[in-house]
C-alpha cells in the first residue's frame, strides 16, 4: 500500500553508502571512507558555546516558522556585502538544512508535470526532489570540464519548463561557474520566464583563481527569476546541526513559509541562534579549512591522474573529484566477477581496498566515481596505496 510518490522514489546512495560503511566500521573493518559528503573538521567552538548559551537561556520554544529575526537580518547582511545582492529578511526562510530549502522551492514553484532542467553531473537528491513535486526531471549535458553548457539547456526548454537547478560549486564535480555562463542562463531565465535555483553551499571551498557568483546578484530582473539556497553544514562544519535557508522573491518566500508553516515548522530553535553565531563571528575557521583542502586536492588530483587508465577533470571547488574509471569496466576481479559499471567499481574497492566512493551513476554520470577528500592527508595516501593495489589485480 505505497504511493506512487515513494515508488517512483529512488533511496540516496551518499546515504546509503554512509549507512553500509558504518555497519563494516561496527563489524570491525578499517574503512577508508572517500565517500565522505561532510567537512571532516569540527563545528568551531564558539558556535557550539553560543548553542549551549541559547538553551540556557530558555530558547527552547517554537519560533516563527521562517526564523528568528536577527538570524534572518544576519543572512539579509552575509547576502548583500559577500554576494552583491539583497534580499529583505521577509524573503529569507530558514529551513531544516539546505535540503529541505530546496525541497520547499520545487515544492512552491512546481505542478504536475512542469519541467525543471537539471545540468548532469548533480548532486543525487535533486533528480529525487523535482520527482516528489510531481515533476519531471529533464537532464542536460555540461561540456567536458562539467561547465555549464547554456546552448545544451536552450535546447530543451519547453513551455512546461519551470526551472533550471544548478549547483556551484558544484557536487560532485567541483566545477565552479564562470560570471558569463551564469548571466547567460539568467537572460535565459527571465526571456523564458523560469526560475534559477542556485545551490550554493560550496560557495567558501573554492581553490585557485575561480571566485563564486550568485547568479541572483547579476540584474536586477535576474534576482527576480531566482531563489538562491544556502546552508552552514559545509561552511561551518554543521552537517548535523540541520540548518539552511532560501532567498527568493517575496511571493515565492511567502509560499515557502506557508508549505513549511504545515510541515516542520521552525528549525531548531537554538540552532538558529549557533547559525547566527557562525554569521557574526570570526570566519578565521574557514580560511583553515579551505586551505587543508586546497593542498589535499592537489595531492589527490595528482594521484588519481596518476593511475593507469583513470582520467580527472579538473575540480576548482567543493571537496570532490570526479575520475572517469570507465576504462575499467569489462575487467575480471581476483575472484573470477566483472566490474561492469559504477556501482560494480565502488564495490570492488570498498570489498578488496576498503575504501569506499561513491558511485558515478548515482549523479548521472556514469563513467565516474565520487572521490572526497574530506579525510586526513594519512587516511588519503593509504586509501590511494589501496586504491592503486586494488586496479592492479583487475585483468
Ligand atoms: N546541496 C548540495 C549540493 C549538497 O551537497 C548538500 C549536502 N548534502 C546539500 C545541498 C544539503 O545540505 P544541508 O546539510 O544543508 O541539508
Ligand atoms: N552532500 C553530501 C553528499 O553528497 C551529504 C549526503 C547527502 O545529503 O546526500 O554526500
Amino acid at each position: 500500500m505505497k504511493s506512487e510518490r515513494v515508488l517512483r522514489m529512488t533511496p540516496s546512495a551518499t546515504m546509503e553508502i554512509n549507512s553500509t560503511v558504518a555497519r563494516l566500521r561496527a563489524e570491525g573493518r578499517n574503512i577508508i571512507g572517500f565517500n565522505v559528503g561532510e567537512p571532516d573538521f569540527n563545528t568551531p567552538r564558539f558556535i557550539i558555546d553560543a548553542c549551549a548559551e541559547a538553551m540556557l537561556k530558555g530558547e527552547t520554544k517554537y519560533t516563527a516558522v521562517d526564523g528568528i529575526l536577527p538570524l534572518r537580518k544576519a543572512i539579509s547582511e552575509k547576502l548583500e556585502t559577500e554576494n552583491g545582492v539583497f534580499y529583505a529578511p521577509d524573503e529569507i526562510v530558514v529551513s531544516t538544512g539546505a535540503k529541505q530549502a530546496l525541497n520547499n522551492a520545487v515544492l512552491s514553484i512546481c505542478n504536475p508535470g512542469d519541467e525543471v532542467i537539471i545540468p548532469k553531473p548533480c548532486w543525487v537528491s535533486y533528480v529525487e526532489i523535482v520527482k516528489l513535486a510531481d515533476a519531471a526531471p529533464v537532464l542536460v549535458e555540461t561540456d567536458a570540464d562539467f561547465q555549464l553548457d547554456n546552448e545544451a539547456i536552450r535546447r530543451v526548454l519547453s513551455p512546461r519548463t519551470r526551472a533550471v537547478i544548478i549547483n556551484t560549486p558544484n557536487n560532485p564535480s567541483g566545477a565552479v561557474y564562470g560570471e558569463a555562463a551564469l548571466r547567460e542562463l539568467g537572460e535565459m531565465a527571465v526571456e523564458h520566464d523560469f526560475y534559477v535555483i542556485s545551490d550554493e553551499v560550496y560557495e567558501k571551498l573554492i581553490y585557485g583563481q575561480s571566485r563564486h557568483v550568485s547568479i541572483a546578484s547579476l540584474s536586477k530582473d535576474i534576482r527576480e527569476h531566482t531563489i538562491t539556497v544556502n546552508g552552514f553544514s559545509k561552511a561551518y562544519a554543521m552537517t548535523g546541526w540541520r540548518i539552511g535557508y532560501s532567498a527568493s522573491p517575496s511571493d515565492v518566500a511567502a509560499s515557502i513559509r506557508s508549505l513549511q508553516g504545515h510541515t516542520t515548522s521552525n528549525s531548531t530553535s537554538f540552532v538558529q541562534w549557533a547559525a547566527l553565531a557562525a554569521l557574526k563571528g570570526s570566519q578565521q575557521s574557514i580560511e583553515e579549512m579551505k586551505s587543508e583542502f586546497a593542498q589535499r586536492r592537489l595531492y589527490m588530483a595528482e594521484r588519481l591522474r596518476a593511475l593507469p587508465g583513470v582520467a580527472c577533470a579538473n575540480s576548482e571547488g567543493a571537496f570532490y573529484l570526479m575520475p572517469d574509471v570507465s576504462s575499467y569496466y569489462g575487467k575480471k576481479t581476483p575472484d573470477g566477477g566483472r566490474i561492469e559499471n559504477s556501482v560494480d567499481f565502488c564495490k570492488y574497492l570498498l570489498e578488496e581496498a576498503l575504501v569506499s566512493v561513491v558511485p558515478g551513476v548515482a549523479f548521472e554520470a556514469p563513467d565516474n566515481v565520487r572521490i572526497s577528500y574530506s579525510n586526513s592527508m594519512k587516511n588519503l595516501e593509504e586509501g590511494m596505496r589501496r586504491i592503486e593495489g586494488a586496479l592492479a589485480k583487475l585483468a
